[in-house]
Formats: structure tokens, sequence, C-alpha cells
């Protein structure tokens, strides 16, 4: 009887402690969602002055002749540019967490898209020559352009942020007969085995890298973006020698 006893004191005190857990459990969720709340009401708040800055500067550069004044445009609307980018990062992520990323899915050569960016990167004042081999054919995948052009920008700018001693990166477009794959090559800081295995997670920088600025938000969305789109991300890379991004989305065929 007594041994009887104890064993119901004992699933007692486990069901205690489980009915804890579980609220403590729903109540970090909750703190969780207000803070992801949070972030996109702040992101949002943010970018709607920044939007008429932004409307104003456009205008103004557009307008003036004056070389200095016109390169201080310039700079000023590069910098409202990144800012706005910042902001676009936190507010993704935040709909990520709530599960309301959305996408708009249509048919088109991802053969063109490459090309476009390509000429606005080598347009775009910078120190690095982006430099491209697509092959011939059109490449046609169903997938959301707006956010690839997102997932292809994060991926560029990584390779330029990350390859301060290069002056040239590579973009690459191969397919089969399922898959296109985009590769994102630089010959810049690289990064370790352990690194390559958390580059992809929400925060993460490695610690090589901490001197240049960043949230570490950019990979993790691209991830998110290629995931829902049923493609692979992955990185091969070796420390002091560059990376190699590259992705694939099912053909369109
Ligand atoms: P951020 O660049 O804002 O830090 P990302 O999510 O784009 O955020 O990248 C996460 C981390 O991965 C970076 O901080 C950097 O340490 C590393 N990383 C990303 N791209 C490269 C690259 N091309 N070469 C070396 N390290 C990279």
């Amino acid at each position: 009887k007594k041994e009887h006893e104890i064993m119901v004191r004992n699933i007692a005190a486990q069901a205690a402690i489980a009915l804890d857990n579980s609220q403590l459990f729903e109540k970090v969720k909750s703190l969780s969602e207000k803070k992801d709340e949070f972030i996109a009401l702040a992101s949002h708040e943010l970018k709607t002055p920044l939007t008429t800055i932004k409307g104003y500067l456009q205008f103004l550069e557009n307008k003036i002749e004056e070389p200095r004044i016109k390169l201080f445009l310039t700079k000023t609307l590069d910098q409202a540019n990144r800012l706005n980018n910042l902001i676009d990062d936190l507010l993704n992520m935040s709909r990520i967490e709530a599960g309301k990323l959305q996408f708009n899915y249509e048919r088109f050569d991802i053969k063109e898209l490459l090309q476009e960016m390509c000429e606005t990167f080598n347009y775009t004042e910078g120190s690095h020559q982006l430099i491209s081999d697509f092959g011939d054919d059109p490449v046609y995948v169903k997938a959301d352009k707006q956010r690839i052009e997102q997932v292809l920008n994060n991926l560029l700018n990584n390779a330029e942020k990350y390859s301060p001693n290069a002056d040239k990166i590579y973009l690459k477009l191969k397919n089969d007969d399922k898959k296109a794959t985009v590769t994102v090559e630089d010959e810049g800081l690289g990064l370790t085995p352990e690194q390559q295995q958390m580059v992809f997670s929400r925060f993460y920088r490695a610690e090589s890298t901490k001197g240049i600025n960043g949230l570490g938000l950019g990979l993790y969305l691209t991830k998110q973006i290629i995931d829902s789109h049923s493609g692979e991300l992955a990185v091969k890379s070796e420390e002091g020698k560059g990376s190699e991004f590259y992705f694939s989305l099912p053909l369109d065929l």
C-alpha cells in the first residue's frame, strides 16, 4: 500500500511539473509572439517616413547638376536604401515567425533576371566586378520573382561585403532536366566547416566577420525563401580562400 502511495505521489508531482512547464511554454510563446508583433509594427513605422525621404532624395538627385552635391545626394540615397533593406529584413523575419510570408508564383526566365541584375550590379558604383556565365538558352522556373531577386541581392551583397581584398565575383547558372542551379562565388574571407553549418541560422554572424556590419538575417531569410520554393540552398567554402553559395529551383517545363 505504501509503495502504491509513493507511486501516486510521484505521478502527481510529475503532472504538476508538466503543467508548470506547459504554462511556462505558453507564456514564453506569447511573449515571443509579442516581440515579433512589436518588430513588425516598429519596422512598418520606420519604413513610412523613410519612403518619403527616399522619394525627395531621388527627385533632388535627378534635378541637381552640380557634381559635388549630386555625389553627396547619391551617397545619401545609397545609405537610405541600405537602411530600407535592413528594415525589410526585420519585417520579413517577423512575417516568417508569424507564418505570414507570402509568395506570388509566376513563370519566368531566370536567366533574364540574372542578366538584368548583373547589369545593374556592374553599373552601380562598387569595387567588385561581376563575371557571369549563364549558357545560351532561357531557363524557366515558377517562383516569386521579387523574392528570388531578394535572394540574389543577399548573396551578391554578401559576396561583395565579405571579400574586401578581392575584386571579382562570379555568378553562374546551370540546369539539368529537373532544376536550375545558381551559384555566387567569391574569393573572400571564407568560412570554416563549423561556421558553414551555422551560417543559415537566425542572427548568426561568424566571429571572423564581426568587423563588417550586418544583422545576421539575410541568409536565414534566403533559406526560408528557397525552402518555400521546394529548392535547395547550400555553401561550399574554404577559410581564407573564398565561398560558393548556391541554390536550385525546380524547372517549370
Ligand atoms: P549579415 O551579412 O547581415 O551578417 P547573413 O545572414 O547574410 O547576415 O550572413 C550571416 C553570416 O554568414 C555573416 O555575418 C558572415 O559571417 C557569414 N557570411 C555570409 N556570406 C558570406 C560570404 N560570402 N563569405 C564569408 N562569410 C559569409
